[in-house]
């Protein structure tokens, strides 16, 4: 099959995606954005137009016990190893119409595409439509993805609570007459590395890298890893604020202050020493509202840190350098920090042969591209699971888990050719 070929039949297709974006978007409307809740009216909204689009286009669709929906252009050989592509059909609430649906969307436009040019695969390619990824409805992310691959218990879809209605995982699921007993009774798992053997995930980018580089499309080639402390403290005293003087204080919020100054530092250091990727956030960081005025000395002081990295070895710098900055500074300043639980998540790569073939295949397809780390998503869990998992990254304006997502038709389109001509490369 000729480039030119399959670039013609995307071209051909993309006022089809367009209207599968407006669909659901209509159907799932909410304020200026769109509110899809995992395992809820909506996102099953999404997952039929999902399944109608395929019986449209005379491609199978099928469940699996989570929910998640598959849409399979059937290759040469049934019993091959099948190629699967998507994302997610969750949002968050009143977030934009692209995060997650565009990768569903990329995939059943290369599906459509291939039937348009009369293409038989040799084995199977799939389009997934997953559950559950925002970790804003149940407390964590990639529930469907998780399930599929059998690396979250089930037992926990009876523990999980959806945080607005209170209500388990499991309800939910039985109110979308999903078989919750058949998913507790799976003895294996619905996606393996035996039976699928690539993921490829387009999705949008939700920082501004690509419209700062001027470029549609970039590669990926690992998902960050973070270390978090996110209940940090540091304890001083309080004090009248023009009676005592500076080497009396115990002052905690200047300790603070002085710690992630410090940090800050330290992250610039990395970059300047060529540690590409790292990030560096502090998203809470307050004094005590019922204690603190300006005319006391904070005896307390509340914030979170949050550090990014592709390397594990980077994440444990990060983790003593920081237990270091704290004791030394907390000595100083006569003041106690407990940095409190730990947590964190490690980098995961992404394939190799799986990125330089996209790459290849952008090039060859004449699409500028651009290599870099990116945040967490469903592929992660696939690579985990021991599937060559791989991702496309679309250029998106205005950020994203918001109202004004703005991906561009024409950067989607070159996002699904690299897709597409991958996935005929692999199949
Ligand atoms: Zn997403």
């Amino acid at each position: 099959m000729q480039l030119d070929n399959i670039a013609q039949a995307i071209d051909k297709r993309l006022s089809f995606a367009a209207d599968l974006f407006a669909e659901l978007e209509a159907q799932t409307k909410d304020g200026d954005g769109v509110t899809r809740p995992a395992w809820s009216e909506a996102d099953q909204r999404a997952a039929t137009l999902v399944a109608d689009t395929a019986h449209a286009l005379d491609l199978e669709a099928e469940y699996d016990n989570a929910g998640n929906v598959y849409v399979t252009l059937p290759g040469q050989d049934r019993s091959a190893p099948s190629l699967l592509t998507g994302s997610h059909l969750d949002s968050v609430p009143k977030g934009g119409n692209f995060d997650g649906y565009a990768g569903v969307v990329a995939g059943l436009t290369a599906l459509a595409a291939f039937r348009d040019l009369g293409v038989t695969p040799a084995c199977d390619i799939r389009t997934v439509g997953l559950r559950g990824e925002e970790s804003v409805w149940y407390g964590i992310a990639y529930i469907g993805s998780r399930l599929a691959v059998g690396s979250l218990d089930t037992s926990e879809i009876d523990r999980l609570r959806r945080g607005d209605t209170g209500r388990t995982l499991s309800a939910h699921m039985e109110d979308l007459k999903l078989d919750v007993a058949a998913l507790h009774d799976e003895t294996e798992p619905y996606i393996t590395p035996e039976n699928t053997k690539g993921f490829l995930e387009l999705h949008i980018e939700q920082g501004p890298v690509l419209v700062d580089r001027a470029l549609s499309v970039a590669i990926p080639t690992v998902i960050r890893g973070n270390v978090r402390f996110p209940f940090a403290r540091c304890y001083g005293e309080y004090a009248h604020s023009a009676a005592v003087p500076r080497e009396l204080r115990r002052d905690a919020l200047l300790a603070v202050v002085e710690l992630v100054g410090a940090l800050d530092r330290m992250w610039q250091d990395y970059e300047a020493n060529n540690v590409p990727d790292t990030v560096f956030t502090v998203g809470q960081l307050y004094t005590d509202a019922e204690q603190h005025a300006m005319t006391k000395v904070p005896g307390e002081c509340a914030f979170s840190l949050n550090f990014g990295g592709t390397t594990e070895a980077f994440l444990d710098e990060v983790r003593s350098r920081t237990m270091a900055y704290a004791a030394e500074i907390g000595d100083r300043r006569n003041v106690e920090f407990q940095l409190g639980e730990c947590v964190g998540s490690n980098p995961t790569l992404l394939d190799a042969a799986l990125c330089d073939g996209l790459l290849a295949q952008a090039g060859a397809l004449g699409i500028p591209t651009h290599t870099m780390a990116t945040v967490g998503h469903d592929a992660s869990i696939f690579a985990r699971a021991g599937i060559p998992a791989a991702m496309v990254l679309v250029r998106n304006q205005h950020g994203s888990h918001n109202a004004a997502e703005a991906m561009e038709m024409a950067d989607f389109g070159l996002g699904v050719k690299t897709l597409a001509a991958m996935l005929l490369n692999l199949a």
